[in-house]
């Protein structure tokens, strides 16, 4: 098939949810991809996180195709050594005692919010159901997880919206402290917001929200879907900023490609969710478990995240000296980036057209490598960058 009959094919059976580059990709080694014409581009996307471990990794390959060949599903009506082994590997990185698996960050999040509801509701009678979220955050695209995403322009079209959200200022504690009340039961917020064009939080606000939450029997949650994965230098964000939530919830690069989620809680809340509370047909899915139990066994080691800094440190120093470059933001290897002619859209479209694939969030350029990119694949794609920046 050729580009332009993919195009055509998409338009004629495909609902138009996505503005796309101009490119179909059919497949990829490591931080490379190739197009349907052969053309080769350097990855800075991981797919939007997701890919971790780079296309096609030879471990991640291996794992996946050895359990489709076992045992592709089996429903969570029996046990699976493969589900167990990753949500003890999850409870053993970070603390945590109890694990939800499902299929996406949405999910994920579904569940923090349905736990933090059921808490108060078990604990305290009704009444107690408001979640604070921040304003320019992202929570995922189903109608709960819209109403708790804080940017009005997806509070649109799909009435009613589920109630119960309200938004408060990111790192702003009056804006915050307003918003508390008897009636709150969560405060539910991304520690670096993605989607929202990489703005992490002052570790002083995040601080001063994990007091009020205790003191107040309120619910710290942490969004740790585009954070987590050892994206930002840590394995979770959160083990930067030295708190400790009670939920957090993971997906995109939990999986290294395959789909899956994970919402996770405290003791405290380890018994919440009983039987028939909550379920879902393919969450802990034993081929989305064979390959997240690879990437969570390959990057989370010591030196693994160590040159996720390392990597993600020699990306921005490069970035610094750049033509357009106002400002470069992030931790690890998740990194915005501002341009003087604040151009980023236009600058993503031309580095596809040079060969390297690039995100935008908001008004800035977005960089989410693979994290065992190599430095010759970054300095290829820097390059790229670098032309097309001076060029535009
Ligand atoms: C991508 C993202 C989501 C939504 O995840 P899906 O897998 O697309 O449902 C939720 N929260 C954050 C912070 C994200 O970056």
């Amino acid at each position: 098939m050729t580009f332009e009959e993919i195009r055509n094919d998409e338009q004629q059976y495909m609902m138009h949810t996505y503005g796309r580059f101009q490119t179909a990709l059919v497949s990829g080694k490591g931080a490379v991809a190739k197009d349907v014409d052969g053309k080769e581009y350097i990855d800075f996307t991981s797919g939007i996180g997701v890919n971790c471990l780079g296309y096609c990794d030879d471990g991640w390959v291996k794992a996946v195709s050895e359990q489709a060949a076992k045992l592709q599903h089996i429903s969570n009506l029996y046990y699976s050594p493969l589900q167990t082994a990753v949500s003890k590997k999850l409870c053993e990185l970070t603390g945590f005692d109890k694990v939800f698996l499902c299929n996406s960050g949405a999910e994920a999040n579904e569940c923090a919010i349905k736990i933090a509801r059921k808490y108060s509701f078990d604990k305290y009678g009704q009444g107690r159901q408001k979640i604070i979220t921040l304003v320019n955050s992202f929570h995922g695209r189903t109608v709960t997880t819209l109403a708790a995403t804080g940017q009005d322009v997806f509070h649109n079209f799909f009435f009613p919206f589920t109630e119960g959200f309200e938004y408060a200022e990111a790192n702003n504690i009056d804006s915050l402290k307003n918003c508390v009340s008897d009636e709150v039961c969560a405060i539910f917020i991304e520690l670096i917001q993605g989607e929202g064009g990489v703005m992490p939080l002052d570790k002083e606000f995040v601080s001063e929200i994990e007091k009020i939450c205790k003191e107040k029997d309120i619910l710290l949650m942490i969004d740790e879907v585009q954070t987590g994965m050892s994206r930002t230098g840590a394995v979770y964000c959160y083990q930067n900023y030295g708190i400790k939530p009670d939920v957090i919830t993971s997906a995109k690069g939990l999986g290294g490609g395959v789909p899956i989620g994970a919402c996770l809680c405290g003791k405290k809340l380890a018994d919440v969710m009983s039987a028939g509370t909550h379920g879902t047909t393919f969450g802990g899915n034993p081929i989305a478990c064979a390959a997240a139990n690879e990437v969570l066994s390959r990057i989370t080691t010591p030196e693994f995240l160590k040159e996720v800094n390392e990597k993600g440190e020699y990306i921005k120093e490069k970035l610094q000296g750049m033509a357009n470059v106002s400002e470069v933001r992030g931790m690890g290897m998740m990194i915005g980036i501002v341009t003087e002619k604040d151009n980023a859209k236009e600058i993503a479209k031309k580095c596809v057209e040079n060969g390297l694939l690039i995100l935008t969030a908001k008004n800035l350029l977005r960089l989410l490598p693979p994290l065992n990119i190599t430095y010759e694949e970054i300095d290829r794609g820097l390059n790229i960058l670098k032309k097309v920046m001076e060029e535009n």
